[in-house]
């Protein structure tokens, strides 16, 4: 089959034209119209086969996961997604694959409101590379260089629970219920659309782990951060784990957990806890460099050293 017949049976129909898609996949380039009044947010991934992810992986899975950690940095800037574009690189044409990867694929977009608007396909190693553009109103962007000493620092849903699942199948184990985190992660769009619009300026998404992720914000904010590491909110699969084995790095260090992680000054506490979801406050921000964790008796829990390149 032609690239040309391919692009047609299964990106072609993938997204209706709308107000602002003029022309979407087919011609040389998409023509598209941005809303008035609204920024542009773009962001690009690329995953590469056997160094993101296993080259065997269900294609379901990854036409899902693809996209989710696009649309994750979307949701770390507060912008409400649009356009997509699709770069594959396959090996060979195996339709059983196209179809179950366009299927996660378009799950996904479906839910977000994502168009895909053109692409490119090649021939070559697999891998899968995305380009996403977003709308944010102006000045609601939430930007890694706006955190402040005296503010507390937050995180949605659980950490930890991706790592934990590559563990267990990296042991041979079964994941069970924490494949879903590592295979389906579930971008935080909605969540990252209302911390913009109740003024949070901070966030960045967790896909290094929380001292890599949190030291990008420290680094571009020129401050520290102190992490209470009795605050951290993990699922009970993860928190029976760090108890067992007291082993705190999949929580801390692990990575592909897609949560937000967010800094907002004290009085705009109570906007954030009245929002409609699980947020945890877990530190606060200081005056100086680098993330330091600290054990309910007050003592530091050094960073290993395999963390500490992240935190600075
Ligand atoms: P060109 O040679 O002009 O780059 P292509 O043959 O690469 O054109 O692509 C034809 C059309 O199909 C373009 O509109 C392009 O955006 C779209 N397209 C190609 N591959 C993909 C893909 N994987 N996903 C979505 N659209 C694609
Ligand atoms: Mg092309």
């Amino acid at each position: 089959m032609a690239e040309f017949a391919l692009i047609q049976r299964y990106f072609s129909g993938l997204s209706d034209p709308g107000q602002d898609v003029l022309l979407g996949v087919g011609d040389d380039c998409a023509l598209l119209q941005s809303p008035p009044g609204r920024q542009l947010a773009m962001t690009m991934d690329t995953l590469i086969a056997d160094r993101h992810f296993l080259a065997d992986v269900d294609p379901i899975s990854l036409g899902h996961k693809s996209l989710a950690v696009n649309l994750s940095d979307l949701a770390a800037m507060g912008a409400e997604p649009a356009w997509a574009l699709l770069s594959l690189s396959l090996p060979k044409i195996d339709h059983d694959w196209l179809q179950g990867f366009v299927q996660g694929f378009k799950a996904l977009a479906r839910r977000f409101g994502v168009r895909l608007v053109g692409g490119d396909t090649c021939q070559g190693e697999l891998s899968i590379t995305i380009q996403l553009t977003g709308f944010v109103e102006p000045g609601r962007a939430m930007l890694r260089s706006n955190a402040r000493p005296g503010d507390l620092v937050y995180i949605t849903g659980t950490l930890g629970d991706a790592a934990l699942a590559l563990q267990l199948l990296r042991a041979g184990k079964d994941p069970g219920a924490l494949r879903e985190y590592l295979e389906k992660p579930q971008p935080r769009i909605t969540e990252g659309r209302a911390l913009a619009a109740v003024g949070v300026r901070t966030c960045i998404d967790i896909s290094d782990g929380l001292v890599a992720d949190l030291g990008h914000i420290c680094q571009r904010s020129q401050c520290a951060a102190r992490i209470q590491v009795a605050q951290l909110p993990l699922s009970p699969m993860v928190a029976s784990h760090v108890q067992e084995t007291g082993d705190l790095a999949l929580a801390v260090a692990g990575g592909d957990d897609y949560e937000l992680c967010f800094s907002l000054p004290v009085a705009a506490r109570q906007l954030v806890e009245n929002l409609p979801f699980d947020c945890t406050c877990i530190g606060e921000i200081l005056p100086g460099q680098g993330v330091e964790l600290v054990r309910e008796d007050g003592s530091n829990l050094p960073l290993p050293s395999a963390w500490e390149h992240f935190s600075s």
